[in-house]
C-alpha cells in the first residue's frame, strides 16, 4: 500500500466493491504504456466481475496489436456511436496514462459531459482539474506499474495472470526504453520480477514490440538519420523534421516515427533532441533529453504540450517551418543548461 499513500486509493477501492459499469480511457496517439496499462487494468477489472469497456480516441500502432484483450479496444474515431454509448453508459470513467481530458482530443468533450465518476491513474506531472478522484504518482516508471500497484494494494495480486502481466510488462518496457530511463527505482525491478512469476515470456514480448519494423519503417529511420538529422553542437542539441510528403514516400503508418527521436539523442553530447513531423492537420513535436534538462517544461512553454522530464510532446497547429523556427529560437536561452546537463 505504501506506494499509493496520499492518493484517493481507499475511496476508489470502496467504489469498486460492487459490480460497476466502467469505461477505461487513454490518450490520443497511444503508446505502449497507454495500451498496456489500459488493457492490463481491463483484464483485472473484468476478472473482478465489473462490466468493462476500454476506449482510445485514435487507433494504436500495429506493434501493440498482439496484446491480450486487444480485441476489446474501442476506437472513438472509428466507432463514434458505440464509444459515445459507452461513455454515456459508464458509472466510472478511468483516465489512464494522461493527465487532462484535453488529451482525449476529439473524444474529450463527450467524456467531459458524462456524469460518471472520473478517476485518474497516471504518472504525468500537473494533472488538470478534470477528475473526481486521483492516483497521480510521478515517481514511477509507468502507468502500467501503477496498475500493478493498484491491484496489489487491492489485495488481488493473485488475480494477475500471464495475460494481465504481459500487458503491464509491455507498458513498463516501452515507457522505460527497455529499462534505460525512468527506472532508477528498485521497485520497478521487483514489480518486473513478480510479473515474470506469472510465466510471461519477456524475450518474446520484446520481439513483438521492437522487432516488427516494416521495411518502409526501417528505411524511413535510415533516411531521417542520413538525410534529415541536424546536429547543433553549439547547443548540445539535434533535431529531425519530416514533411508529410517525405513520410508518404515511405508509406508512413501510425507508429513508424516512434523511435526516430531517440537516435538523435543517442549522439554523445547531444542533451536535447527533437523530432517534428507533419500530419494532415497539425505538426507533431517529440522532445527527448538526457539528465536533468526538463523537456516537459519546454513542451509546455513553447508548444502548448507536456510530458515527462526526459520525454515530452505536443501538437502544433502552425506550419512545420514555423514549428522548427520556434525550436531554433529557444535554444540560445538554454545554451548553458544544455551544456551542464548531469
Ligand atoms: P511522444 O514524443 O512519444 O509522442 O510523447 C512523449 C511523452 O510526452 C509522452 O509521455 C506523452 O504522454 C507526452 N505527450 C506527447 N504529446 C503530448 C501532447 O500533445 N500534450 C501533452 N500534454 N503531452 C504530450
Ligand atoms: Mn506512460
Amino acid at each position: 500500500m505504501r506506494s499509493l499513500e496520499n492518493t484517493d486509493f481507499n475511496k476508489i477501492h470502496a467504489l469498486l466493491q460492487t459490480s460497476r459499469k466502467i469505461l477505461i480511457t487513454s490518450h490520443t496517439n497511444p503508446d505502449g504504456d497507454a495500451i498496456g496499462a489500459s488493457l492490463g487494468f481491463y483484464g483485472y477489472l473484468a476478472k473482478k466481475g465489473h462490466q468493462v469497456k476500454v476506449m482510445i480516441p485514435d487507433p494504436d500502432p500495429e506493434f501493440l496489436h498482439w496484446m491480450p484483450f486487444h480485441e476489446n479496444l474501442m476506437v472513438f474515431s472509428r466507432d463514434r456511436e458505440a464509444c459515445t454509448d459507452a461513455i454515456n453508459d459508464a458509472e466510472i470513467i478511468f483516465s489512464v496514462d494522461y493527465n487532462g481530458l484535453k488529451r482525449l482530443s476529439h473524444a474529450s468533450e463527450e467524456v467531459r459531459k458524462s456524469g460518471a465518476t472520473k478517476i485518474l491513474i497516471d504518472h504525468h506531472t500537473q494533472p488538470d482539474n478534470d477528475f473526481d478522484l486521483m492516483i497521480s504518482i510521478i515517481k514511477t516508471s509507468s502507468t502500467s506499474e501503477l496498475i500493478y500497484d493498484f491491484i496489489v494494494a487491492s489485495g488481488d495480486e493473485y488475480l494477475i495472470d500471464r495475460d494481465i502481466a504481459s500487458c503491464i510488462y509491455a507498458g513498463i518496457i516501452t515507457d522505460t526504453g527497455s529499462f534505460s530511463y525512468s527506472c532508477n527505482y528498485e521497485k520497478t525491478y521487483l514489480t518486473t520480477a513478480a510479473l515474470y512469476r506469472t510465466g510471461i515470456d519477456g524475450e518474446h514480448i520484446h520481439r513483438l514490440v521492437y522487432d516488427t519494423y516494416s521495411e518502409d519503417r526501417l528505411r524511413l529511420l535510415g533516411f531521417s538519420i542520413s538525410e534529415k538529422l541536424v546536429v547543433l553542437k553549439e547547443y548540445n542539441a539535434a533535431y529531425i523534421s519530416l514533411t508529410l510528403e517525405e513520410l508518404e514516400s515511405f508509406n508512413h503508418q501510425i507508429g513508424d516515427t516512434e523511435d526516430i527521436v531517440n537516435y538523435a539523442l543517442s549522439i554523445r553530447d547531444v542533451n536535447l533532441a527533437a523530432l517534428f513531423y507533419e500530419r494532415e492537420d497539425l505538426v507533431k513535436v517529440s522532445l527527448r533529453s538526457k539528465g536533468n534538462f526538463p523537456v516537459n517544461q519546454i513542451a509546455k512553454k513553447y508548444f502548448n504540450g507536456g510530458g515527462h522530464c526526459n520525454a515530452a510532446g505536443a501538437n502544433c497547429y502552425i506550419s512545420l517551418g514555423e514549428t522548427v523556427r520556434i525550436f531554433l529560437d529557444l535554444l540560445p536561452f538554454y545554451k548553458d543548461d544544455l551544456k551542464s546537463v548531469y
